[in-house]
């Protein structure tokens, strides 16, 4: 009778529609827990031993990617599997290197700009050692950079994209600002509460693409922005509040498990995701039902974890 007292009170703090409500989320990866088929099977954790004891831990959470773990030994369990299929996915073949067009002999191709504009951007950008073929070809050869934006979209096979009404503050909250820093990413517009618009100034950035997308739940339209427009925008972006972001370096993954652990143990979140993000782990925690696409600021706490080389 206890044992029955106790499981019911537990499950009240866990209504499904807590779940339900989550607009646009990936339903088929946040199962509710109503999933849970009998009363030992409640924990994610595999491997649980707690048995029927753990009907007598009164914690609702945390949750990770839908699933409910009974004790910070289950979480650290749980996080494991989750690192371990991470850090597999490295070098996966969405980042090895596609050969391309090279920009100015796909311009030449088009006939928009002649071989004499294309010698002699490709001399200034021996002479000076840097600077893209694109900087130097607008910068010493009066070729527009709408051109040169448009050449960039053919040759990574994507839309340029208009920057229009831009709202960095309403966007901040879709990812940490460390990678819109270093990853040289700008947030667009959400449409229709399904799809995130994902600008890059020169060159497409697929995984942390897939990485917003599996965060959010929303699909991720990648494309180009005229540099001049992205570059002002990109400045404003960065000024904007994101959410609490915490950097955590490990120096083995067995570390990074448990410093993960012990912020999950700690914020113990309604609902928590990792992806990978190159080099870096990205785990977003939702201490909150989210009523919108756009995760409501004070209610997400991100954690980014990187791990040294081994
Ligand atoms: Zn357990």
């Amino acid at each position: 009778m206890h044992l029955l007292t106790r499981r019911s009170a537990a499950m009240e703090r866990l209504p499904d529609s807590d779940f339900s409500s989550l607009p646009n989320w990936d339903r088929p990866r946040l199962q509710p827990p109503s999933v849970r088929t009998g009363l030992l099977e409640t924990c994610s954790n595999s491997g649980c031993r707690s048995g029927w004891l753990h009907l007598w831990r009164s914690r609702s959470a945390p949750m990770i990617e839908g699933a409910w773990t009974c004790s910070a030994a289950c979480t650290a369990e749980r996080l494991k599997l989750v690192v371990a299929r991470e850090m597999d996915g490295r070098g996966s073949v969405v980042e090895k290197h596609r050969h391309r067009v090279p920009l100015g002999l796909l311009m030449l191709e088009q006939g928009w700009i002649t071989a004499p504009q294309l010698r002699s951007a490709l001399e200034s950008q021996r002479k000076n050692g840097a600077g893209r073929l694109g900087h130097w070809l607008i910068a010493k050869e009066g070729i527009s950079e709408q051109l040169v934006t448009r050449a960039l979209g053919l040759q990574w096979s994507c839309p340029v994209l208009p920057l229009e009404s831009h709202d960095p503050e309403g966007l901040a909250p879709l990812l940490p600002r460390f990678f819109v820093d270093a990853f040289g990413a700008l947030p667009l517009r959400v449409a229709a509460g399904k799809l995130i618009y994902l600008g890059f100034e020169d060159r497409l950035d697929p995984v942390l693409s897939l990485a917003v997308e599996r965060i959010s739940g929303l699909r991720v339209e990648s494309g180009l922005v005229q540099g001049s427009l992205f570059q002002a925008a990109h400045t404003r972006m960065l000024q904007a509040p994101f959410p609490h972001v915490e950097l955590l370096e490990a120096v083995s993954e067995p570390a990074m498990v448990r410093a993960l652990t012990r912020r999950v143990e700690q914020v113990r979140p309604i609902d928590s995701r990792i992806v990978r993000v190159h080099d870096c782990l990205w785990l977003r925690m939702w201490t909150r039902t989210q009523t919108g696409p756009l995760p409501e600021p004070s209610s997400i706490q991100d954690v980014i974890c990187t791990i040294a080389l081994r």
